[in-house]
C-alpha cells in the first residue's frame, strides 16, 4: 500500500490499520443503481458514511453517478453539502428540530418532514423568509419510528398554501424488515405506502433501503436510498452477499508468549489454557470499536488460519491463540486480519451479537487509514 494513500499514525506506530477500497464502493453503487433502475439510486452517507468518512465516500459516489444523498442530522448536512455540486439534492432524515430551521436551511439541505408539527414549522420559517423551501415528507407505513400518519400527510399535500411554500421533492417511507426477504411485513408496508400515496401527482416516491432495493420491482418506486450495501454489508439475510468488501481491518502483534497448561488469560482470568498455548497480543481493543462481546468467542485470521480470541477484549488490546500457526510464523510488528476476506463484516458482527452497521459505525479514530483505489 503506497504511503501517500494513508493517513493517521505511521505503520511503525499504529496499533490497527483500516483499509478502505473506493473501487469496491463505486462498484457497489453501480450494482445497486442497476438493480434499482429505472428508479434513481440515492446514497445514504449518515454517520460519516457508516464510518468510512464522507470526504472519501462522497466524491467516489459522485464519480459512480450518484446524484441524490441522505444524512441523518443537520450537522452532517453541513459537512456533506460542500462536497456536492449545487444541483445535487441532500436530505436530512431526522427532519428539522424546533428552532433548528435556520441552521438546516443554511446548509442548503432539505429536511424529511416527519410530523405535522415539523411540516408547519418549516412552512412558517419559509413564510418568514418569504421564499419557497422544498422538503420531503415521510409517511409511517408500519415501523412506528419516523413519519406521519397517512391522513396527516394527505392533509398537507392537499393544502395549496403548504404546497406553494414547501414544494415536495419526495414522499417516502421506510421498511422495518427489508433485510428479511420473506417477512410478511414488507408486503404489508408496501400496500400501506401505495394506499397512502394514492392520488398524489407529480412528486417522486421512495420506500426502499439496500434490502428493499433487492426485494423486487414493486419496492423501488422513483428513488431508493441505499446505505449498508454500498459499504459492503449484506443487504438481505441468507444467501450470498452480492456486495464487494469495502472495509478491511488489521491489528498489530505487540507481544508473543507461550503459556503452560492451566495458565489463565486476560481481565477476570476468564480463559484457561488446557495445553501449552502460544499467544499473540494484538493492539486493537474496544476503544477502537472492536466489540468487547467478542471475548472468548470471536477470532482473528492469519494466512488462512483461524486464531480464536482468548479472554476478554481489553480497551487497547486483545489476546489471540496462535498455536495453530507454525512456531516462528509470527513476529512482533506483524499484522493480523480482523476484518477481511476470511472475516467479513457480517460474520464478525454476528459473532459479536450485533450487525455490520454497528460494527462499521463504531470503528475508532486511532487507526492508520489506508485508501485503496484501483481505478
Ligand atoms: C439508514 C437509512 C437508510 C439506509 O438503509 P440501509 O439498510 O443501510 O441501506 C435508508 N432510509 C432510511 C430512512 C434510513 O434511516
Amino acid at each position: 500500500m503506497p504511503a501517500a494513500d494513508c493517513t493517521g499514525p505511521a505503520e511503525e506506530t499504529a496499533g490497527g490499520r483500516l483499509t478502505i477500497d473506493l473501487a469496491a464502493l463505486r462498484a457497489n453503487y453501480i450494482y445497486l443503481a442497476e438493480a434499482a433502475a429505472p428508479a434513481r439510486c440515492a446514497a445514504v452517507v449518515k454517520a460519516d458514511a457508516y464510518g468510512i468518512g464522507v470526504a472519501r465516500a462522497v466524491p467516489a459516489l459522485l464519480a459512480a453517478g450518484c446524484r441524490d444523498f441522505f444524512v441523518a442530522q443537520t450537522s452532517e448536512a453541513a459537512a456533506v453539502r460542500p462536497l456536492l455540486p449545487a444541483d445535487v439534492p441532500l436530505y436530512v432524515l431526522n427532519g428539522v428540530d424546533p428552532g433548528g430551521e435556520r441552521a438546516l436551511s443554511a446548509t442548503g439541505a432539505m429536511p424529511v418532514l416527519n410530523s405535522p408539527g415539523q411540516a408547519r414549522r418549516w412552512q412558517a420559517f419559509a413564510e418568514l423568509e418569504t421564499r419557497a423551501l422544498p422538503a420531503a415528507l415521510q409517511i409511517d407505513s408500519g415501523m412506528s419510528r419516523l413519519g406521519m400518519a397517512p391522513d396527516e400527510a394527505r392533509a398537507l399535500w392537499e393544502d395549496a398554501a403548504f404546497r406553494r411554500t414547501v414544494p415536495l421533492a419526495l414522499v417516502m417511507s421506510h421498511l422495518a424488515c427489508a433485510d428479511e426477504a420473506g417477512a410478511a411485513a414488507n408486503g404489508e408496508q408496501l400496500t400501506r405506502f401505495r394506499a397512502a400515496t394514492d392520488g398524489i401527482a407529480g412528486v417522486p416516491l421512495g420506500l426502499a433501503n439496500s434490502g428493499g432495493t433487492l426485494l423486487g420491482d414493486a419496492f423501488r418506486f422513483d428513488l431508493v436510498r441505499v446505505g449498508i450495501g454500498l459499504y459492503g454489508g449484506a443487504p438481505n439475510d441468507g444467501g450470498a452477499n452480492p456486495m464487494r468488501a469495502v472495509v478491511g481491518l488489521a491489528a498489530k502483534v505487540i507481544q508473543l508468549r507461550t503459556i503452560a497448561a492451566g495458565t489463565r488469560v486476560g481481565y477476570g482470568l476468564t480463559y484457561a489454557a488446557d495445553a501449552p498455548t502460544r499467544l499473540a497480543t494484538l493492539a486493537v481493543g474496544y476503544a477502537d470499536g472492536w466489540p468487547r462481546a467478542l471475548g472468548n468467542r470471536g477470532a482473528a485470521f492469519h494466512a488462512g488460519v483461524r486464531l480464536p480470541i482468548v479472554g476478554r477484549v481489553s480497551m487497547d488490546s486483545m489476546i489471540v491463540d496462535v498455536t495453530a500457526l507454525a512456531e516462528g510464523a509470527l513476529a512482533e510488528g506483524d499484522w493480523i486480519e480482523l476484518i477481511g476476506p476470511d472475516r467479513p463484516i457480517d460474520t464478525v458482527a454476528a459473532e459479536a451479537g450485533t450487525i455490520a452497521y454497528e460494527l462499521l459505525t463504531n470503528l475508532g479514530s486511532r487507526y492508520r487509514v489506508c485508501v485503496a483505489d484501483d481505478a
